[in-house]
Order: structure tokens, then sequence, then C-alpha cells
């Protein structure tokens, strides 16, 4: 029997800190981590070439803890981005686990836990099948990973940016407030822009917007979604340019 064919070659999966961990809880949890990481390896089947931006938000956010903890908030971002360092090292075990090769490149430097961010060596990782888990953010404070997923979306060529949340897709109102809110089953990143609709970071939208970059707004906790969506079905919001 032929493989199902993908409808993506490249794509960027942007994954919050939140997926890893217990429902509303802190840290890590194993079986968390098992399941996000089969998500990802259903993906990989397809042969679908996959680099993975992990989020932090499980440890710290800095624009959330800078002043409890009366430290700048440029070392609070550091600090976030040592969170999704702690991720991607967790994550990478977990895929490996599960039978698949992968890298950790961090835009932090701190070579014994991964490989610095190189966009050609991460191509070829890419091109030979393994999956890249990007640790560290843009490496820069005051944006979060939702810019890192943006901007190495774009500089890596992928398709897609995807984005999982914890909801189906975007929505005219915040659903977990309003159950009548209404899910979009596409938008334009102009649409977002100016309705400020909670997508993800207002910079990142922009800049996927600017390089006409689509993104897909998805259920990352409802298994097999991710699989169906590089297959072709509709699932989620589609944000495409206007
Ligand atoms: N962060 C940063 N620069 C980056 C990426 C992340 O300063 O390029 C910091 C920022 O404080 C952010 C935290 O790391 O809040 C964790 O990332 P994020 O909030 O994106 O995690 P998520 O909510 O997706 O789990």
């Amino acid at each position: 029997m032929s493989k199902p064919s993908a409808r993506y070659r490249r794509i960027i999966l942007k994954i919050s800190g939140e997926s890893l961990c217990p429902p509303g809880g802190f840290g890590l949890q194993r079986a968390a981590l098992d399941r996000i990481a089969a998500e990802i390896g259903e993906v990989v089947a397809l042969g679908v070439q996959v680099a993975v931006v992990v989020g932090g938000g499980n440890f710290l956010r800095g624009a959330n803890v800078a002043d409890d903890l009366g430290v700048a908030r440029a070392t609070a971002d550091y600090m976030g981005m040592l969170a999704t360092v702690l991720n991607a090292l967790a994550l990478q075990e977990a895929l490996e686990r599960n039978g698949h090769p992968v890298r950790v490149q961090n835009a932090l430097t701190i070579e014994r836990v991964g490989e610095p961010f190189d966009r050609r060596r991460c191509l070829r990782h890419l091109e030979k099948g393994r999956v890249v888990i990007l640790g560290g953010g843009t490496g820069n404070p005051h944006v979060t990973t939702d810019s890192c997923a943006s901007i190495r979306g774009i500089e890596l060529g992928v398709d897609v940016l995807l984005k999982g949340t914890k909801v189906d897709g975007v929505y005219d109102d915040d659903p977990a407030r309003n159950p009548d809110a209404k899910l979009f089953e596409t938008v334009t990143h102009e649409q977002i822009v100016n309705g400020r609709l909670r997508v993800m970071d207002l910079g990142a939208i922009e800049m996927c917007e600017q390089y006409r970059l689509p993104v897909i707004v998805f259920n990352l906790f409802k298994p097999g979604t991710l699989r169906r969506i590089i297959l072709g079905e509709p699932l989620g919001t589609r944000v495409s340019p206007a």
C-alpha cells in the first residue's frame, strides 16, 4: 500500500511549554513528552521535514516573573530562553525513545547541550530526515518563541508554520470565556493584525504576513490532528496572505 501523501515538504511546528507538562501544571511530564513525540513522529513518517520550536512557559515566561523576582526583564527573558533549552533536551530524548533521529540546535551558545543554531547545518539535518528542535528561542530578550518560529520558518524556507494550541484555532473571542465564540476556518494575516486576534505575538504574525508564510493554528491536544492537517484536512484555522 502506498504511503498517504503529505501536503507539505517542510514545516515548522511551534509547541508551547505547557504541552510538555501535566494539564495546568509545571515542569515536565513523561506522558506528555511521549505524546508530543508520537504526534511529531507520525508526521516524520509521512516524509515531512520537521523543525520544532519549543516554548518555555511550563517553567517561566519573562514578562510574568521579572517583577516578582526583582530581576531585569532581559534577565527574566534569558531565564525563559534557558527554560526552552530544558524542554528541547527532554523532547529530544522522547523522540529518540520513539526511534526518530533528532538534533537540538540552540540560539544561545551552550554547546555541550546542543549544536549552535546554524541555518545550513539545520537544513542538512532536515534533508536527512532528522527532526531539529530549536531551543533558546531567538537568543534575544523582549520577544517570545512565536517570533523564533516566524524567523526560523522563513529562513528555513518552510511551507507552513503550525502553531499548536489548547483550542481548535482562531476565534472571534476567547472561547474559554465565551461559549459562543466563533471559530474561523480561514483568516488573513491582516485580519489578525488589525483585529488584534489572539493567535501569536503581533510581531511574529506581522513577519509571517510580510513574507507570506501561511500559518495553521490547531489543537495540539487532540491526538492525530497534526497528521490530519499535514494530509490536507481542513482542521484548525488557516491564516493566509490576503
Ligand atoms: N524568550 C525570549 N526570547 C525568545 C524566546 C523566548 O526572551 O526569543 C523568553 C521569554 O521570556 C518567554 C520565555 O522565554 O516568555 C518562554 O517562551 P514562551 O513564552 O514563548 O513560551 P510558551 O508560552 O510558548 O511556552
